[in-house]
């Protein structure tokens, strides 16, 4: 039996996303990043259902382990590099390649004996002030990794935009000429052997001269627009998840009734109430405002009340025939997960990443 809350991953949607990759991007080799739990969608799945790939990223080494502990022979950057000698021994045990962003990273990395074991990406800030080497100390950086018996050559170049789904922002080109003029200004030991890596799916989508030797794209892989004045569906995108639940009670309340924790909602006619098992407990966002969409039996209506852990109130004023046990979509390919973001004020990215241990993940071909 299905649980009242649980998810639906449409796998094959991967593989019609990573076409779109390919479609901006026809020259650029590909890293799908599938960092914190493939945005939610299950590591090691998503990572099966994208291969073959010419590589993948994930934020910690833990990830990659967990990739590598499942036989996945294919390249794997670790975006957050290392802090340590004991985590770098686990990049060479498990090749794994780091991004080098910090000068502690070239003190660990300077009293190491071995030779050629590690590909790096060395990342420059441009912008970002995250992670990354600035411009004017790129240079001299550069020079000193090629005396570290350690690193395999050539380098690959690296930095990530700050705001790539503004798409009229002037920030962007200003990054995209900083990386490549400082990268210009290098004496590459070989030259065009150092790959250079700009575009997150943002950057894929919206400004093609971010597009360079590797692309990085993230959400748009799970069918999701990094933008919020569009659904992924208008990029055909295709999303991955669904996530679904029932209606467990419908009740009448009269005019002047509050609906739930604080009493957030009265009211203002008599209202058919329909109680939904679904809440921030399973990943459900508890900051959606009265007036979110919800699907019950395919149809909208609006959240009303508070979220609570465990459940959600909706107006089923449009549907008096509804009854518990009624099916109900809070997100997935009839109803975006890019429009219920906009309505918790925060970013698609969190609901799929927030998806709780609750949730039942069902497979579509398995359905
Ligand atoms: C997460 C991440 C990406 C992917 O970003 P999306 O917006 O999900 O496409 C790319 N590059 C780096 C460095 C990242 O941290």
């Amino acid at each position: 039996m299905i649980p009242a809350a649980y998810a639906v991953l449409n796998i094959d949607a991967a593989k019609h996303n990573l076409k779109q990759v390919r479609k901006f991007a026809p020259h650029a080799k590909i890293m799908a990043v599938i960092k914190a739990n493939g945005y939610g969608h299950g590591l090691l799945r998503i990572a099966q259902a994208l291969k073959p790939i010419d590589a993948f990223a994930v934020a910690r080494v833990d990830e990659g382990i967990r990739l590598r502990k499942t036989g996945i022979k294919t390249p794997i950057t670790v975006l957050e590099g290392f802090t340590c000698h004991d985590e770098l021994n686990a990049f060479l045990e498990h090749q794994l390649d780091a991004v080098i962003h910090s000068y502690c990273q070239l003190e660990v990395l300077a009293e190491r004996p071995e030779k050629n074991q590690l590909s790096i990406w060395l990342k420059m800030d441009t912008g970002m002030n995250r992670l990354g080497f600035k411009p004017a100390d790129y240079k001299a950086v550069y020079e000193r990794l090629q005396h570290y018996v350690i690193i395999k050559q050539p380098i690959n170049l690296m930095t990530h935009l700050a705001n790539a789904d503004a798409k009229e922002d002037g920030d962007t080109p200003t990054q995209i000429n900083l990386f490549t003029y400082t990268i210009n200004s290098l004496q590459l030991s070989i030259p065009n052997q150092n790959k250079r890596s700009i575009a997150n799916s943002a950057g894929i989508l919206a400004w093609p001269s971010a597009i360079t030797d590797w692309v990085r794209p993230g959400i748009m892989l799970y069918g999701i627009s990094p933008f919020a004045d569009n659904t992924g569906n208008q990029l055909n995108l295709k999303p991955i998840m669904s996530l679904h639940s029932r209606l467990i009670a419908v009740k009448q309340l009269s005019k002047g009734d509050k609906v739930g924790y604080a009493g957030t909602w009265t009211c203002p006619k008599d209202t058919t109430l329909g109680v939904i098992a679904i809440g921030y407990g399973d990943g459900y966002p508890r900051y959606a405002k009265a007036g979110t969409p919800v699907l019950v039996n395919g149809q909208r209506v609006p959240l009303i009340g508070r979220v609570s852990m465990d459940m959600i109130t909706v107006d089923l004023g449009s549907q008096p025939n509804a009854k518990a046990g009624d099916p109900v979509t809070l997100w997935g390919e009839d109803l975006a997960v890019e429009e219920i973001a906009l309505c918790a004020d925060t970013i698609p990215y969190t609901l799929v990443c927030g998806i709780t241990q609750r949730v039942q993940i069902v497979e579509k071909s398995a359905l």
